[in-house]
């Protein structure tokens, strides 16, 4: 995925670190995993502050390697959210893992295929699991937006950068001014940000499906490397509401029919079933095709 001599250098001595770090994940030790983290960031810091006039391609793949971190970050913050039980919070940085992904998936030009790959399939797995899909979407107005690069309006013939492209190392956006009043807000089914839902407790029986994988995790038996897709089917089960009554008599279900013309072959009813599939996954293969 790197094509630098630099990088290449760089990502060797700190792959040990990572491939240390996901593992501390899969132990649910996020603590740790945060501080290992961090002596990673350092060494990066270190070396970008001596590589300052190298070429775009050197600080270009920099940024790529502190996204992956990130990535990493938010990953072990999803993962403990979800083991605490903190299923709102959890939802919040499993779309800023997703958002770190994206940027990786862009900026390292097809060549990271194995991170990606893995997170990817993984993380759009675990999004099933969550009761959102009514999102709000919200329209405000704004005068202009500011370059981060530059400061002037980055819509403008003045700024010479393109919004989400990178210039030695660092993303061009657009910095929202005189935010005004909120003109609108809209219901939708795919937003730009996925964080503005409606609020569920997380005691609520809308995260049942991740309370379940968060037992799994916290009596250790799914690690979260593991966890890989899910298997929808339908089952036959015991109707909790079932009464045997005398063929002629009205309905327990409300229906003011007969028993006999109703509810008498529903003893068992049709429900929806889901299996937590796990697939065995070595921290060692998810960096392997990243030497270079
Ligand atoms: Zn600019
Ligand atoms: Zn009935």
């Amino acid at each position: 995925m790197f094509s630098t001599e630099q990088v290449i250098t760089l990502f060797h001595k700190l792959r040990p670190d990572a491939i240390n770090s996901i593992n501390l994940i899969d132990g649910l030790r996020f603590e740790q995993c945060g501080a290992e983290l961090n002596k990673i960031r350092a060494v990066i810091d270190s070396h970008n502050t001596k590589w300052s006039n190298e070429r775009d391609e050197v600080l270009n793949e920099v940024y790529v390697l502190n996204r992956i971190v990130d990535l990493l970050g938010s990953y072990s913050t999803t993962w403990r959210n979800i083991a605490e039980a903190k299923f709102a919070n959890s939802w919040g940085s499993l779309q800023g893992t997703l958002d770190h992904l994206r940027s990786v998936k862009k900026f390292s030009n097809g060549n990271c295929t194995r991170i990606v790959d893995f997170f990817e399939n993984q993380l759009i797995e675990l999004e099933k699991l969550y009761p959102y899909n009514v999102f709000f979407s919200m329209g405000a107005k704004v005068d202009w937006f500011e370059c981060s690069l530059c400061g002037k309006d980055i819509d403008s013939l003045e700024c010479e950068h393109v919004k989400g492209e990178l210039y030695r190392g660092k993303l061009a956006y657009g910095i929202a001014k005189n935010i005004g009043y909120i003109d609108h807000v809209g219901v939708v089914k795919y937003p730009a940000d996925k964080c503005c839902v409606v609020q569920y407790d997380d005691d609520g029986s809308q995260f049942q499906m991740v309370r379940y994988l968060s037992g799994l995790l916290t009596s250790r038996k799914l690690k979260p490397l593991s966890f890989h897709h899910l298997e929808f089917s339908k089952r036959m089960e015991k109707n909790p509401e079932f009464k045997k009554l005398p063929r002629n008599e009205i309905c327990f279900c409300g229906s003011g029919k007969k028993f006999k013309k109703c509810c008498i072959d529903k003893k068992f009813v049709e429900f929806d079933h889901i299996d937590i599939m796990p697939r065995e996954i070595n921290a060692n293969d998810i960096f392997i095709d990243t030497l270079g």
